[in-house]
This record gives structure tokens, sequence and C-alpha cells, in this order.
């Protein structure tokens, strides 16, 4: 598999027709020119042609043997995500299931694995597989990864790194535990290149230098045991084992060995057709040379979990050299060679979603996967297969990208709680992949959780209880009102905002009515009165803060009432913030003469969820309702609603300045027709420039004045046409 070689597209269509039907070579053949379709015009970063990447996927599919789903989703995983080409457009042109498989190669692209550390590793891969559905997904993106792994020499050198270290971390195990140790072993040696380049070649040295003199040991042992297991009567394939760069990097720094210390250098593979054969060749070997205690293992009667088997012994050679022998059957071998995929190797005739057993088998090489663990005995390993475990897990990321699991039905309070009791007391609201979402938002899978603290949050509520899943929540958030002691609390709070009350000079019992009582606690994001009187007993809001909400109507009456009193200025006020409202094009509701001034950081338009925030001094500020600025605690207590006023027809329309940014390929011309076709949509550009990598890649930052979302989506979809462009988007200061 270690092939460099760039296959053809028919190279790749010709090894499919020597196992899969006339009929579904048409099937991979058509994927294959739609891809090919959907990717023209687009180019990678080594300047080749894009469509040469799905065709290498696919070729080593098919080398995998897979079925023609599988094959057809190597030519497509990436025009979900890279063209303009959407799922509907796959069911419809091919299938549910070719869609499917897409989908979830496009899903697992967007999991992106920061940390080091080893549980955090553990817990990326099984939300790999968590998020897979199917283990074909998992197949494609391992090819998918192979191939960017053989191309990484054209990235620059801290993007190999990363991706190489994400290999070792995240695929390179996957692999291992599919048991297809031919994809792993190679992503394990081209990692290691990137990641420690001196050490790979100096193994890469020493292994040529001694190659002469292994080989030729090799070949003495391997004659004599041949000849003695042919006097038995018994075919066997001789070899010497290759020898795999990363596993010897390894064992040195691991075990810390010299080189020649390892001895599984020297290795002799013998493949037979039976078990029977197996066993009958271990015995002659043993005869032959002593074997090193403790080195046998018989993984055909104790197979590993990734359905390994195998015959392994060590023996004392003919030179007082260890040697290491592995004995198995042509069958056995294949398995590990292609693991799962050697099961699911395409049979002709034998369609696999018709397989009613596809599905088990589905399943239950996921729970393999998942408990895998090498250390572990056979029977704790079968012990764990019985805990199903994706019915009731979910994983999902901090915004640093670790990995938390947590039960399934959990919401961000449990989150919250699991990451620190502190910050679940204090949690007032909690983002989901950027968005604001309710405390009893169902995790999913994938999902990055933030949550919103603040130093001034009143602690948890009570109906917190009920909503969190894990019993880890439910305790801490018990002790936290235990701690409060709440009635107490109650009583004190009530007493203290009673007397600001009157301090203010108002009546409490017209003040505290039932309802008015509720719609405090409701803006204050309590439950009920108690929780809020409980809060102001515990300091945890001031009586101060709850008594000016309370008489606020009483207090804007009396207010008026003066103001009516002391209207004796004929001047009228001179409306200062009207002009500006206008000019924004955005008004607060239910309010008006507010200075309005649309920020800078995010450049709202006309069509954007926004949100105001109220400044010191200086009016409000309209921001994206995603705008990073907008979404920390501080801010989160001076939002305010905002709506775009619509614009009559007949006025002048109102343009906003928006910076976008471009990648493209750079070529010659390309900012010229960048600038063109910004121009066929009569809008108006304030400034412009251009840089570019040693990649050639191009990047242009561009000030355009636009009127409203459909105008900004307009621009960027016509620039998103131009020839070599790689990505448009919006910028955020
Ligand atoms: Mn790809």
């Amino acid at each position: 598999m270690a092939n460099e070689q760039v296959l053809t597209a028919e190279q790749v269509i010709e090894k499919a027709k020597s196992y899969l039907s006339d009929e579904h070579v048409a099937f991979i053949k058509k994927a294959y020119q739609y891809a090919e379709d959907a990717h023209r015009e687009q180019y990678r970063k080594s300047g080749e042609p894009y469509i040469i990447h799905p065709i290498q996927v696919a070729g080593i599919l098919v080398d995998l043997e897979m079925d023609p789903a599988t094959i057809a989703g190597g030519f497509l995983h990436d025009v979900v995500e890279d063209t303009s080409v959407t799922l509907e457009d796959l069911k419809e042109a091919f299938n549910e299931e070719v869609a499917m498989l897409v989908d979830g190669v496009t899903k697992l692209g967007k999991i992106k694995y920061k940390s080091q550390e080893e549980q955090q590793a553990e817990n990326h891969r099984k939300m790999f597989v968590a998020m897979a559905q199917d283990i074909r997904v998992i197949l494609i993106k391992l090819a998918d990864r192979l191939h960017n792994m053989r191309t990484l020499k054209h990235l620059p050198q801290e993007k190999q790194r990363r991706i190489s270290n994400e290999t070792l971390e995240i695929f390179a195990p996957l692999a291992h535990r599919l048991g297809i140790s031919k994809i792993k072993w190679e992503l394990e040696d081209t990692a290691l290149r990137y990641l420690n380049p001196q050490q790979y070649y100096r193994i890469v040295n020493l292994m040529k230098k001694k190659r002469a003199e292994r080989e030729l040991y090799v070949e003495e042992v391997v004659n004599e045991v041949k000849s003695r297991v042919e006097e038995v009567n018994i075919k066997a394939d001789f070899s010497g084992r290759p020898k795999h760069i990363y596993s010897i990097y390894r064992k040195m720094a691991m075990q810390n060995k010299q080189f020649n210390e390892i001895y599984d250098l020297l290795a002799v593979r013998i493949l037979v057709n039976s078990i029977k054969d197996c066993y009958a060749v271990l015995g002659i070997i043993h005869t032959c040379w002593k074997p090193m205690p403790g080195r046998f293992k018989d993984y055909i009667a104790m197979p590993k979990p990734n359905m390994y088997q195998s015959l392994h012994t060590t023996v004392i050679g003919p030179k007082g050299d260890p040697l290491e022998v592995q004995i198995r059957t042509f069958e056995m071998h294949e398995i590990a060679e292609y693991g799962i995929a050697a099961h699911w190797a395409y049979k002709e005739g034998k369609n696999v979603n018709e397989d009613s057993s596809f599905d088990k088998k589905l399943s239950w090489f996921r729970e393999i996967l998942e408990f895998q663990n090498e250390s572990s005995d056979a029977e704790e390993f079968m012990e764990s297969l019985k805990i199903d475990l994706f019915s009731d897990m979910v994983f999902v990321f901090t915004p640093k990208g670790d990995v938390i699991e947590l039960p399934s039905g959990s919401v961000p309070i449990d989150f919250s709680y699991r990451i620190h009791s502190e910050i679940g007391n204090k949690t007032i609201g909690a983002k989901v992949n950027g968005k604001m979402v309710t405390l009893d938002y169902k995790l999913r899978t994938g999902d990055i959780v933030e949550i919103l603290t603040s130093k001034h949050s009143y602690g948890p509520s009570q109906d917190w209880i009920n909503l969190a899943q894990t019993s880890q929540a439910k305790h801490k958030i018990r002790q936290f009102f235990k701690k409060q002691r709440r009635e107490e609390n109650v009583e004190k709070g009530r007493e203290l905002v009673e007397k600001e009350i009157k301090n203010l000079d108002f009546e409490v019992k017209d003040v505290l009515t039932v309802e008015n009582l509720q719609k405090v606690a409701d803006k204050f994001n309590f439950a009920n009165e108690e929780d809020m009187y409980a809060a102001v007993g515990y300091n945890g809001i001031t009586a101060a803060q709850v008594a000016n909400r309370l008489t606020e109507k009483e207090r804007k009456i009396r207010d008026q009432e003066e103001q009516v009193k002391s209207v004796q200025d004929v001047t009228p006020e001179p409306k200062p913030y009207q002009g500006k409202k206008r000019e924004a094009g955005v008004r607060v509701k239910g309010v008006d003469n507010l200075l309005i001034r649309l920020s800078k950081c995010c450049n709202p338009v006309p069509g954007d969820p926004i949100v105001g925030f109220i400044t010191k001094g200086r009016g409000v500020s309209v921001h994206r309702e995603d705008c990073p600025n907008v979404l920390t605690n501080e801010a989160l207590d001076r939002l305010i609603q905002v709506e775009w006023e619509h614009e009559p027809q007949t006025q002048r329309r109102k343009e906003y300045n928006v910076e976008i940014e471009i990648l493209g390929y750079d070529r010659r011309g390309l900012l010229n027709e960048v600038l063109q076709a910004v121009n066929e949509t009569k809008t108006n550009i304030s400034s412009v420039s251009g840089k570019s990598d040693r990649n050639k890649v191009a990047t242009i930052h561009m000030a355009i004045f636009i009127q409203n979302i459909n105008h900004l989506h307009k621009v960027v979809e016509r620039i998103k046409q131009i020839k070599d462009i790689y990505s448009v988007r919006r910028v955020m200061n």
C-alpha cells in the first residue's frame, strides 16, 4: 500500500473490475465523473487538480476491496465540504447510503484535535467512532488521511506537525483497532518522518546498513526450516517480515534500547494453509532452535480483540541471535493486513445492505473499538462488550478542544459541574456550537459547549436538580442549597428588600404584588420570588438592585409627574439622537431617542440577527448576535433587544461597511477578476489589500459597502464562481 505512485481514475476503476460487477463498476464510474465535475477548477495546495486526491482515496478503498457505496463515498468524500454540491444532490444522483457516508466523513472532518493528553486522545477516538455511525465512514476517513499524509510535504511545517500528531494520536490507533495494519504502519512511519525526522532517517540508515547481513541470516534460517517443512509435506510461504520504522523507534524510545538490541529486527513470517499446519510448523521450529522463555504467544487460540490471529515465538537462532517467527494461515494474514476491511471485502453477489448480520457486525465492532484495551485480558474484554456504550453516552468538546464524556440526555448544567463545581454554581447560560441555548438543551455528540458564568451569579436554581442528569451535578447543586440555609436567607432577604422599598419612599404593599414579584424574579433569572429573596439573603444580589427593579414602574410615573411640573423651559429638547438612530437603520424595541451605532467589530448588515449592547455613556452599540464581544459574561447583563428598521422603498438605501477575506490560488489576474466580479454586483469597494504566501495562497482583504445580507450573499457567491478561489468569508474583528 505504501506505493506513492499517483493512480489515474481509469486505473482505480480497472482494479475495481477485478471484484465488482459491471453494474457496480458503472456506479463507481459515475461517482468519479460526478466528483470530477464538482471539483473542476479546484486545486490542492500542491497545485495539482483537486480531483487527484479523491481518486487516490478511492484507490486505497479499492485496494481494501470495499463495497461500491464506500468506493463511491471515497470519490465523493469532499464534494459537500468543498463544492456547492449538497447531500440532497447526492441522494438524488446516487442513493441514501452514499449520501450518508459522505455526510459522515464531512462531519468527522470538523472534529479538531488539539490536546495531547492520553485520556483526551482516547476520548477523541471514542467520539470519532460515536460520530461515524457507520464504520465505513471511518474507513473512508482513514483512506483520506493516508493520502493527505502522503502529500504532506506541500504544507507548511507547522501544519505538517499538527497533522502528524493527530495522525499518531487518533488515526493510527483507529487503524490499529480496526486491524488494518497496512494503513496503520504507513500512517505511523509518515508521521514520524515529520515529527522526528532525525530519528526517522537515522533508523532508515541503520536498517539499510544492516540489511545485507540481516537478509543473509534470515535466508539461512528459512532454508533450514523449509527443507524440514517440505519433508512432512506442508506447503508454506516464507518471507522476511518487513520492518516498520515507527515500531523500532518506539521500542528504542520506550524501552530505552539500542538499535541492535531490538530482536524482531530479525523476523520470519511463515504462511500455511490450515491451523493444523501452523502448530506443526511451530513444532518444527522449536525442535530446530531453543525457544526463548516467555516469548511464545498463541493468538490463534486467543485472537487479539482486533481479530488478529497468529502464532508468535522467538527462538535463539543459528548464530545465537534472537529471531522472531510468526506463523499463520493465509486467511489470518489477510485479516492481519486488512483487518475489518478483510471481513467486509466486498463479495460479488452478496449485497451488504441485505445482509442482516451487517448491522450487528457494525455495532459489535463499535463496542470492540470502544472497550478494547491492550492490557486487558480476554475475560475483562468480554465483560466490557456487554455494556452498550453508545446508547447512553455523549461526547462533547470544551472550547479548548478537550472532550468530556457525559451520560446521554445531559444538559449544559451537567457539563459545567463536570468542569468544576464553582463553574457550575456561577453558570448563567451556555453556548453550543457558538449559539446561545437554554439550560435544558440536550447535548449531542460533537457539540462544542461553552459555559457562560458571572461572578455576580446568584447560584444555581432549585429546578436545576431536575434538569441535571448526572448525580455529580445534582449532588453539587443540593450541597449549594444546603450551604445557603435557604429558609433563613429567604426571610432575611425579604426584610432587606422591604426596608429598601421604604427608603425609596414607596408603599410596600403597593410594590410587592405577586405579579410584580414574579416579573422581577424572571428578569433576574430566578424561578420564583423565594429564590430571589434567598439570593438577597446570602448577598448573591443586593436588596437595592431588587428594590429598584420592583419600583421601576412607580418611579417612572413619579418622574413623569415631576417632569410635567417642571416644564417651564420653552426650548424643547433638541432630540439629539434621532438622526443617528435613522442612520444606523436599527431601533430598540419600545424605546425611542437612543443613540444607536453599529459596532465596528462585527459590522452587522440588515438581515443579520443582531443584539444591542448598552455602553457606558455612548448609547447602544449594535452587534451581530454571534459577535464574540457581546457574548462575554460582562456583556450579558447589558444586552437589549434591537431590530432592523424596515426601509421604505423610496428612501435612499443605506450602505454598511463589511470586510471580507478571500483565499485563492495566487495566479496572474486573480485580484483583477475579483475586483471585476464585485463591480458587476454594483458594489462599492472602500479598500482592498492582498498578499501571497510561499505556497501560492493569495489572501485578499476587502472592505465593501453592503445594503443587506442578501446583497452580501450575492457578492460572496459571485466571487466564489471565480476560478481558483478557495474560500470567501466575512471577517469579524
Ligand atoms: Mn479529503
